[in-house]
């Protein structure tokens, strides 16, 4: 089971996140049949976009768009305070050759651009916020690096954050992924983030620690070296998206009801698919009718 964790360090100078999400993503690449290079990216974005959100409240969510001009043509991530996240991308089939050094390119196929962070309050129990929207442009399109520059400038709050997605070959794909995300609280001595960034620096690949029983805290303990931090929270994280059929049966009922009956009429039913999951819909010619009767 993946798992999020959150925890301060330094007499709560610091905020410090772990998360294992090999399941998740491979949940991802499972329904999005993203290429390697793609599915790489999608997994830093989701795992970042979790940790991120892992602060807030179930009802509320936040997104991570990022949208440059690379092959992959824009990547979204949306996740909530109690570990669930969804993620798509434009174009999952984009794929660059690996760099010489044998890694994916991830900044090649992300492109440059803007990346985005929106937050919305209370969503989840219709709220209908008005959404809170950060903007940054892409630093470096590797994804940690963008995440890192956008809470430093966007929230003012410096950052160290390492994603990582270890993929293989055969099903379901993903052989580790996972992150951790340290932040500055105001007030927290600058010799600490010069500190943590060196670590970071000289850590080995997170993926390269992530095993079958891994506890995210082993990652955090990565970033932080001889920092000493507490736990304060754990929970439990999955790929799950809020599309079901009822969701999809009321989105063709609102095309109107002549429009539902042409579907009806010309196709004998309708095909919904949903962009974040990649879940498909179909409704028969009888759920149409209900449709129709409902609307009488
Ligand atoms: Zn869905």
């Amino acid at each position: 089971m993946d798992k999020l964790v959150q925890g301060i360090a330094a007499d709560g100078a610091i905020r410090v996140f772990g998360a294992i999400t090999t399941d998740t993503v491979a949940e991802a690449i499972r329904r999005h049949q993203t290429s390697p290079t793609v599915s790489a990216a999608l997994g830093r974005t989701m795992t970042g976009a979790l940790m991120m959100a892992s602060t807030l409240k179930e009802v509320d969510r936040l997104t991570v768009k990022i949208e440059g001009d690379g092959p992959v043509g824009g990547i979204t991530a949306e996740a909530n305070g109690d570990g669930k996240v969804r993620g798509y991308v434009k174009n999952a089939v984009a794929e660059l050759p690996s760099k010489s050094n044998g890694k994916f390119d991830v900044s090649g196929v992300v492109g440059k651009g803007m990346f985005y962070v929106i937050r919305e309050a209370g969503f989840d129990i219709g709220l209908r916020p008005e959404p809170y929207v950060g903007s940054v442009p892409i630093v470096s399109g590797e994804i940690a690096e963008d995440f890192a520059f956008y809470l430093a400038k966007s929230e003012q709050i410096p950052s160290a954050v390492m994603l990582g997605v270890l993929l293989n070959n055969t099903a379901p794909f993903v052989a580790a992924s996972g992150g951790v995300m340290v932040q500055m609280l105001p007030g927290a001595n600058e010799h600490l983030i010069t500190m943590i960034e060196d670590t970071i620096a000289h850590a080995p690949h997170l993926t390269s620690v992530i095993g079958q029983d891994t506890h995210p805290s082993e990652l955090v303990k990565l970033a932080l070296g001889e920092i000493d931090f507490q736990i304060l929270d754990e929970k439990d994280v999955t790929f799950e998206c809020t599309c079901s059929m009822d969701r999809a049966k009321s989105m063709v009922s609102a095309l109107g009801r002549e429009e539902v009956a042409s579907m009806l009429e010309e196709q004998g039913g309708a095909v919904m698919n949903c962009g974040f999951c990649n879940e498909i819909y179909t409704l028969s010619e009888a759920d149409m009718e209900n449709l129709l009767k409902e609307q009488k």
